[in-house]
């Protein structure tokens, strides 16, 4: 149902679907995700839907769902496949979900992304656009690597993007900046194996006809744009239209 309407400042917006604009976007941890969820949510008007926004949205609504989430999470337990997607079956049923979302951190699993793609089909919803961030373990290990945090006052720095005016010192306080352990090397590496190991069992299963690989390594503005290609191109085959501008 995106009419055109929505008109961001600087370019023009690419009708996507008479639809709505199901998005599912994967990539591994660094890859900028965060970033490009930001960018599409606002850009399609579109709620950005991860799993902790769900579970906490769930637990709020106090719902049956809701307390049920709410109870395993007071005890730091794990939320299994079928309870995960009991929560997703209930929030794209709300109206804000009425011309799309984008689902970050779901499916997590082959068994959610079956569930998920029975569940489209019975509501009759459009088949999902999937984004794969793509960034070699390598520019990940050096952009996370790259992190650093000051003790005291607990800013967070970039020795890449974001450095401090004076080297290895807080900006604010002059306290020496230290890599917290969750940005160590070895423990990166092993969460981005955790990853791969999750996710590329579900990205086969997809397909590769049906999952859009992005190369991340580029700049932010650029991938942008290389995203907003690969839907306007899906726009153009289903609508069988030419690109469609407000
Ligand atoms: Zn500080």
């Amino acid at each position: 149902m995106h009419t055109g309407e929505v008109v961001a400042a600087n370019r023009p917006l690419p009708v996507v679907s008479e639809d709505g604009l199901i998005l599912l976007l994967f990539g591994p941890p660094g890859c900028g995700k965060g970033t490009q969820a930001a960018f599409l949510c606002q850009r399609f008007q579109i709620p950005h839907i991860s799993t902790g926004e769900m579970f906490r949205a769930e637990s709020e609504a106090g719902t049956e769902l809701g307390k049920v989430v709410c109870a395993i999470l007071a005890k730091g337990g794990f939320i299994n496949d079928d309870i995960t997607n009991a929560v997703v079956a209930a929030r794209i049923a709300r109206p804000d979900c009425a011309n799309g979302f984008l689902l970050d951190g779901y499916p997590r699993t082959l068994p959610q992304a079956k569930y998920f793609a029975g569940l489209l089909r019975e509501r009759a919803l459009p088949a999902p656009t999937i984004i794969h961030l793509h960034v070699p373990d390598a520019d990940l290990v050096e952009r996370l690597t790259a992190r650093r945090q000051c003790p005291s006052c607990k800013t967070i720095y970039n020795l890449r993007t974001q450095a401090p005016v004076l080297d290895g010192l807080c900006d604010h306080d002059g306290t020496p900046l230290v890599c917290r352990a969750d940005d160590e090397e070895a423990v990166i590496r092993q969460r981005l194996a955790t990853y791969r190991e999750l996710t590329n069992p579900i990205l086969d299963w997809y397909g590769e006809d049906c999952v859009r690989t992005i190369d991340g390594t580029a700049h932010p503005n650029h991938v942008e744009s290389q995203i907003e290609s690969v839907l306007s191109h899906r726009a153009r085959k289903r609508l069988g239209l030419g690109l469609v501008f407000s």
